[in-house]
Parts: structure tokens; C-alpha cells; sequence
């Protein structure tokens, strides 16, 4: 039996050892930038990054799919509300996908820090950025959205992180927006690393991943779906399938990073 700051582990599963250590270690040395390993200025710098790796992270092009961010190379200016071939084809669950940055460097190092670093503070500062930079006004992911409601983690892979990293953002989003925070989404079951499937075997799986075990908390709702980043988009999907199939109205997909047409890197799920 092992005792820890998260009470007793189900058999197999090691709670991550020393994490109140870790952070207090964190906590007193000055922050190293995560994107070029310079001293940090001041302790809590935006993003843990410095200004210099700060001005160097990537917008996501605006010349993309209207549906799924992925960026197009057309040189034209795009139509209002054009569409990718894949969109086309065989449309997404949910009904567009906003993110703000490429996931590229430095922004893979903050993400793979809130990840597997245990720095959730990032998750804050992610959704200040998305509450700030996709907000009222530019392209209003707060307008007609319901709930804002994290892509969860399954409950294995919840205790070996200590944290879900999408609702370490979701949280702080619905609360700039003033929206409520949703939990009516959880996941039935493991699924294995994404990045080790095929696309078929990926889609198979994940569609069985996720539950809404009380449907009447999404019914006729407009949520935004909230996770770290989107790789093939097919979690997004699922999860989006999973809350239509509920019920919910309408699915707006949010997250801070999106990869990029041509990745630079496979991340890791
Ligand atoms: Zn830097
Ligand atoms: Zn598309």
C-alpha cells in the first residue's frame, strides 16, 4: 500500500513521487526560460517563456480550414467559411476548431512542461492568452458558448500526471469567460499512446473512449471543448461525437496549439 499526497494508489499505478518537493525546489531556484534555458527575469514570467522566445512563438495561420485549422497553402484569400477537402469529405463531430498558436518551438516546450513537468501553472496562462487573444471581439470563442468543458484524461494516466492539462486550462477559461466549467465528459476506458496507432484503429478506439454519463447536463448546450493541443484532431472528434450523441447543440473545439501542415514533430499523446 502506498500512502501520498493522493491517498492510496489502486494496485499497479505509482503515484509520482516527491511532487511537493519538486515544486518547492521550482519554487526557489530561478526559472530557467523553457524555450532557451536563460535565467528568467522575474519568477512567473508569461508562459515561462523570456520576451525573446515570447515574440518568437507562431501564430496560427489565418489562412485555414474553417472547420478543422488546418492551414492551406492557396495564396488567393480564402472565401468566408472555406473548407478543406478532408471537411468536405467526411466532416468532423465538432463544428470548428480555434487555436491560437502552431505547435512549434518554443510553445511545445510549455505544453510538454504543463504536461510532464507538473508546472500546471502554465494551464492558467494558456487560457489567459486564449481568453485575451481569441476573447470578445476578435474571434469570439466566448459568443453563444454554453459551457466551456475539458477533453478529459483517463483516471490511469490522471494519477500518474497528477492533473488533467486540458482542465488545468479549461478551468481558468470558463472562469475569464464567466462561463460554467463542465465535467459532464469522462472517459470510459485507457487508451493506448495515439501516436503508436494507425488512423483506423486510432478512430476505433477513441470512439469508445469517452462517456457522458448524464446526457441532461450537455442536452440543447453550445460547449466549448478545451484541450492542450490538436494533432490529428481525431480526439476532438470523438469527444465531440460522444457529446452530440448525448445531445449537446453545438461543439466548438478550442486549443492552444495546433500542428502545424507539415510537423515538425510527432508529440507524444
Ligand atoms: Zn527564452
Ligand atoms: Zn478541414
Amino acid at each position: 500500500m502506498t500512502n501520498s499526497v493522493y491517498g492510496s494508489a489502486p494496485p499497479g499505478v505509482t503515484p509520482p513521487p516527491f511532487r511537493l518537493f519538486d515544486r518547492l525546489v521550482h519554487s526557489l531556484l530561478p526559472a530557467p526560460c523553457l524555450g532557451c534555458g536563460q535565467p528568467l527575469p522575474a519568477r512567473g514570467a508569461t508562459l515561462g517563456l523570456c520576451g525573446v522566445c515570447r515574440a518568437a512563438l507562431s501564430r496560427q495561420p489565418a489562412q485555414a480550414c474553417a472547420v478543422c485549422a488546418l492551414p492551406l497553402r492557396e495564396t488567393y484569400a480564402l472565401p468566408p467559411g472555406y473548407r478543406c477537402g478532408a471537411c468536405r469529405r467526411d466532416p468532423p463531430a465538432f463544428d470548428r476548431l480555434l487555436a491560437l498558436w502552431s505547435y512549434r518551438p518554443p510553445l511545445d516546450a510549455v505544453v510538454q512542461a504543463l504536461k510532464f513537468r507538473r508546472l500546471d501553472y502554465l494551464g492558467r496562462h494558456l487560457a489567459a492568452a486564449l481568453a485575451g487573444e481569441l476573447g470578445p471581439g476578435i474571434q469570439g470563442i466566448d459568443r453563444g458558448i454554453d459551457q466551456v468543458i475539458p477533453v478529459p484524461l483517463h483516471w490511469r494516466r490522471h494519477l500518474a500526471r497528477g492533473y488533467n492539462q486540458a482542465e488545468r486550462i479549461a478551468r481558468p477559461l470558463a472562469a475569464l469567460l464567466e462561463l460554467p466549467f463542465s465535467t459532464a465528459l469522462s472517459r470510459g476506458r485507457a487508451t493506448p499512446p495515439q501516436s503508436l496507432l494507425g488512423r483506423t484503429q486510432r478512430l476505433a478506439n477513441l470512439r469508445r473512449a469517452f462517456r457522458v454519463p448524464r446526457p441532461q447536463e450537455v442536452r440543447g448546450l453550445h460547449l466549448l471543448l478545451v484541450d492542450d493541443v490538436a494533432t490529428t484532431g481525431a480526439t476532438l472528434d470523438a469527444a465531440a461525437e460522444t457529446l452530440k450523441r448525448a445531445g449537446a447543440a453545438a461543439v466548438t473545439a478550442l486549443v492552444a496549439a495546433r500542428t502545424p501542415a507539415d510537423p515538425f514533430i510527432v508529440p507524444r499523446a
